[in-house]
């Protein structure tokens, strides 16, 4: 790449003498147990994080979710187990001008942990034989960390970019709530006047470009109660129930035969994102003796880039109706929660270029750009149509979510200098 004088290599050197700094703070962060649910400290990971950027110069603001707004939103996505403030900040460097602007994003969230299974204390941040050990080293503290340092270097280093960086550092991804990324769109903080979008929660083996949309649909089955002596006086909404899943399951077989133009990294025989419907919650029965009157399912669908939201609702409420038409006993209602769009950058997009371009500096082999079998709360960035891509510090071998989660230091150097490397690619450096 361009060598801009030099800058890079004094970037790069920054980050080998900041390193240990690096791997402290991320330890610190580690130590703040953020786990939801319920969602715990979320208010004093957000405090540490802008203390640290406004410390060192850069400009941080905490943005708490009102009560009310909170439950309200929680109702609707039909979440209950949720307790203490959903605090987020936003950080701003500004570069010269006001344009381009770059949006970095990561979530402060992690899942919870089970003390009893690991070799380390989860919530202790334990550094030995090159790694970082914790609960949300790899998803995603160690890449907060990264983000964080990339900024101070070149306000450490007095180095000017062109246009600005918007660091958010948002909550309950691993919710799936509204508080964090969808919060900061509605409130006009993350907007379309982004020209990129690096979110850091993803892996250092690859670009992810695409991730599932999904959606959970409730479908409820009303019968007619009776006492089961003259049971078939009723209508049992748990057995039309039964029938009505049966059918739901040949069109999750139909849909799970579709591919998305998309790549992944192959699971088992399957090389292309791959949609998917599955019937995953079931209610009904008040008591042994009783014909149940109502039955309620919930349906997981989940959207390749070339499937939309009305058309995956339509193909369920097809079926629906055609039960209701041959069981006119029965009534169905259906409605959906939980949404997250589906989506893609396109491959050739100048921004996956560049990241690939970089990566391959850093670490000496080019990544793919790939989808992914998950769902994100990025999803929402890229659906405002700010391109956007995902790449994180953890690997497979961190065991994200699972016992003894680490990451390699040397992985955090290299993502922090991508990051940097980014940013010099994307704004350009400003003249002096
Ligand atoms: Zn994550």
């Amino acid at each position: 790449m361009e060598n801009y004088g030099g800058i890079v290599e004094k970037l790069d050197e920054w980050v080998e003498e900041h390193i240990n700094d690096l791997v402290d703070f991320v330890c610190k962060l580690i130590r703040v147990d953020t786990s939801v649910p319920p969602g715990k400290n979320y208010d004093k990971i957000a405090e540490m994080i802008a203390d640290k950027l406004n410390e060192v110069g850069i400009k941080a603001e905490l943005h708490e979710i009102p009560e009310k707004l909170l439950m309200e939103k929680m109702k609707e996505d039909g979440i209950t187990d949720i307790s203490g403030p959903r605090t987020n900040v936003v950080a701003y460097l500004e570069g010269k001008e006001r344009k381009p602007k770059v949006l970095t994003n990561g979530h402060t969230d992690v899942v919870p942990a089970r003390p009893d299974k690991w070799s380390v204390d989860p919530f202790k941040g334990v550094v030995k034989n090159g790694r970082i050990y914790g609960r949300g080293s790899s998803d995603m503290k160690g890449s907060l960390g990264a983000m964080i340092y990339s900024m101070w270097a070149f306000k450490d280093l007095n180095i000017k970019l062109n246009g600005d960086i918007v660091a958010t550092f948002t909550t309950d991804e691993e919710l799936g709530g509204y508080t964090g990324i969808r919060y900061f769109i509605d409130k006009g903080i993350i907007n379309k006047d982004m020209d990129y979008c690096i979110s850091t929660d993803g892996t250092i083996e690859e670009i992810n470009i695409a991730d599932l949309g999904d959606v959970e649909v409730v479908i409820t089955v009303w019968g007619k109660p009776y006492h089961s002596g003259t049971g078939w006086r009723g209508v049992n909404a748990i057995e039309h129930a039964a029938s009505l899943i049966n059918r739901l399951v040949e069109l999750g077989k139909k849909i799970g035969e579709r591919r998305s133009k998309i790549p992944i990294k192959p699971i088992d025989d399957v090389k292309y994102m791959r949609p998917g419907l599955y019937v995953n919650v079931i209610e009904g029965g008040l008591k042994p003796n009783i014909i149940p009157y109502k039955c309620t399912i919930i349906v997981d669908r989940r959207m390749i880039p070339e499937e939309n939201l009305e058309d995956s609702l339509e193909e369920i409420r097809k079926v629906i109706n055609k039960y209701v038409k041959e069981h006119p006993e029965v009534s169905i209602d259906m409605h959906h929660r939980a949404y997250y769009p589906p989506g893609a950058l396109d491959p050739d997009h100048p921004l996956v270029k560049i990241v690939k371009e970089v990566t391959k500096e850093v670490l000496g082999e080019e990544l793919l750009a790939v989808g992914g079998q998950g769902s994100t709360d990025v999803a929402f960035i890229g659906a405002l149509g700010i391109p956007t891509v995902c790449i994180g510090v953890g690997r497979e071998e961190s065991n994200a979510h699972g016992v003894d989660e680490n990451i390699r230091i040397e992985d955090l150097k290299a993502l922090t200098k991508i990051l940097i490397r980014c940013y010099v690619r994307l704004l350009g450096v400003a003249d002096t």
